[in-house]
């Protein structure tokens, strides 16, 4: 599996993860099997957050990495509300009390709210003085409040910006994804498996050829064009082994020149409309 820096920390991630959002719906034993399952095809990178399920998700996370908990590059996120600097380190040992561990190693504002970010950024650097973050985030941040992160921070210690990103959702293109890649913040895009062309679209038809000429599927293709440059990484969720195995094998393809311009044809970034968030 291709792997990418997480932002300029200095750590590298496997372009393709595992996002876990509305997991507790799946059933916990196919689940944990699944999340044990993209461990072993090596997608260590797992992505949470205290949202999910309202704490039950970081419980199953932390079942299914009982004992592989150095494997695992373990992700999680704040809520808004909770961001203010005691907040977030009240919500830190919380998440890392669900999830059975003394550190997580990335962790992320989960969207902009209204506490000051210096508040939450002190708090993340407080958390990563003590050990308990490797490193820190935001996730769904556009270009202003990116600069904002940066001005408090430096972009050497802003991980990631996880955001909304498939196929038929390329807006990210037009200015945040090439802002923080030239800052050297990984861009973490969500939600890149669950909108999925019509195969008969011209989109459709596009990854069907691209994926026979590579013995792939077309999904695996879409997966790959989606972390085809430096700094990208995907997570989709996936809570079906079958799912699992298909999504860890994109990460070994790669598309050529040709066929990443064929894909962008078929799935036209279209005009600026603002950051897409769910
Ligand atoms: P997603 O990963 O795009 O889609 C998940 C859906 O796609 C599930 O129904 C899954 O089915 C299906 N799927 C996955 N792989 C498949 C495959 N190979 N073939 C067919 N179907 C497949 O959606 P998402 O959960 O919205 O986004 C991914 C992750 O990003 C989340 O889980 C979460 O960790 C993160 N996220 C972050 C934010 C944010 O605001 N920061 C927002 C949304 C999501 P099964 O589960 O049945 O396998």
């Amino acid at each position: 599996m291709r792997r990418e820096p997480f932002g300029r920390t200095g750590v590298l991630v496997p372009v393709v993860g595992q996002g876990t959002w509305n997991m507790e719906r799946d059933g916990r034993k196919a689940a944990v099997a699944a999340l044990r399952a993209g461990l072993d095809a090596g997608m260590s990178h797992i992505d949470t957050a205290e949202m999910y399920g309202a704490g039950r998700v970081e419980e199953l996370v932390g079942e299914a990495i009982v004992g592989r908990r150095e494997q695992v590059f373990l992700v999680s996120k704040v809520l808004p509300q909770n961001a203010s600097r005691a907040g977030v380190l009240r919500a830190c040992e919380s998440s890392l009390r669900r999830l059975r561990t003394g550190w997580l190693d990335g962790y992320l504002l989960h969207w902009p709210g209204r506490h000051p970010l210096a508040e939450t950024i002190a708090a993340f650097e407080q958390l990563t003085r003590e050990g308990k973050l490797r490193a820190w985030g935001v996730s769904n941040f556009g270009v202003e409040d990116m600069e904002r992160a940066v001005a408090i921070a430096g972009a050497e210690r802003v991980g990631c910006n996880q955001v909304l990103y498939h196929l038929e959702e390329r807006s990210i293109e037009h200015a945040v994804l090439p802002w923080c890649v030239a800052r050297g913040i990984a861009v973490v895009g969500y939600s890149g498996s669950g909108h999925f062309p019509a195969p008969r679209s011209r989109g459709g038809k596009a990854l069907a050829a691209i994926a026979a000429a590579h013995g792939a599927t077309p999904r695996q293709v879409a997966l790959a064009f989606l972390v085809r440059a430096m700094g990208l990484l995907t997570i989709p969720k996936a809570a079906s082994a079958a799912h699992v195995v298909e999504n860890a094998a994109a990460g070994e393809l790669t598309l050529s020149d040709d066929e990443v311009r064929r894909i962008d044809a078929g799935f036209p970034r279209g005009p600026w409309r603002g950051l897409p968030t769910l």
